[in-house]
């Protein structure tokens, strides 16, 4: 699989055409943004660990039935992936209450939820990624009444696939951010990458902190938080 032109350069991925029209290599750097990018800095290994973790997390999403834009991973920083049409939303979950629903709300981080909390948000630097309503992608057009039907349902199956994986290797999932794309057929698949990038990860036994808030807070450790959760789900 050679690289073609480089066709899109993220904050902390980089696309490629390849020689396949349907594909594109995903490229993970170690550029770390956050507030927006208004935060600057660089987390030394982390598109190789970042990589990695998608992989594995891709994999088993697809083993249990769940359709991703995961192919291969061809090299320490590169995979293979499907080429989509990314929907402009960014689709979080949360299983306990953190980061901006703990502000908007005034609640302490670390309250339980009765049930998890699906919330929308528009994918627009400028606009810093509003939160929109679940009926705003069909009214602007973004999606069908029956691709957010199951960008909702696979959404659900991903959490409790998720939140039981990470269970499983002593990692607590708190929230984290998915995205979803269509291919050139109009079939929907699971997109952009599974890592402690995008999601909360707190370390059931000392309630560590595992995940991008180490630099978003200045908590130090940050390298060695996204290598611990490597080691517990990559191996
Ligand atoms: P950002 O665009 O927010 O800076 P990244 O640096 O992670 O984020 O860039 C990766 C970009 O690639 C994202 O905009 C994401 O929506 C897009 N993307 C992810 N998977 C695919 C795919 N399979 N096909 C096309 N685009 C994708
Ligand atoms: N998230 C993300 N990209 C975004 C916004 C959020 O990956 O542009 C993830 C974030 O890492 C967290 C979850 O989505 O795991 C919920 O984020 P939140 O709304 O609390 O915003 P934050 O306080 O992280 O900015």
């Amino acid at each position: 699989m050679n690289k073609g032109k480089k066709i899109y350069e993220g904050k902390a991925k980089i696309l490629y055409e390849t020689q396949d029209p349907n594909v594109l290599i995903q490229y993970f750097k170690d550029d770390a943004t956050a507030f927006n990018a208004k935060k600057k800095g660089t987390i030394q290994n982390k598109g190789i660990l970042n990589n990695k973790m998608s992989e594995v997390l891709f994999g088993y999403l697809e083993k249990n039935g769940v359709p991703t834009h995961f192919k291969e991973r061809i090299s320490e920083r590169e995979m293979v992936v499907r080429k989509l049409k990314i929907f402009p939303v960014e689709v979080v979950i949360r299983n306990v209450v953190a980061g901006s629903l703990a502000k908007r709300l005034g609640l302490e981080e670390g309250m339980k939820l009765q049930k998890p909390i699906l919330e929308f948000f528009y994918k627009s630097d400028p606009l810093d990624d509003p939160m929109i309503s679940e009926t705003a992608p069909i009214a602007f057009g973004w999606m069908t009444d029956s691709e957010m039907e199951t960008l909702k349902k696979l959404t659900w199956k991903i959490n409790d696939l998720l939140v039981t994986f990470f269970h499983q290797r002593g990692i607590q999932l708190v929230d984290y951010k998915l995205e979803y794309g269509k291919d050139a057929s109009g079939n929907m698949y699971l997109a952009d990458e599974i890592s402690p990038d995008g999601c909360r990860l707190w370390e059931i036994a000392t309630g560590e902190k595992l995940d991008k808030d180490r630099f978003r807070r200045d908590l130090g450790k940050i390298e060695e938080s996204y290598q611990k959760v490597c080691d517990l789900i990559c191996s």
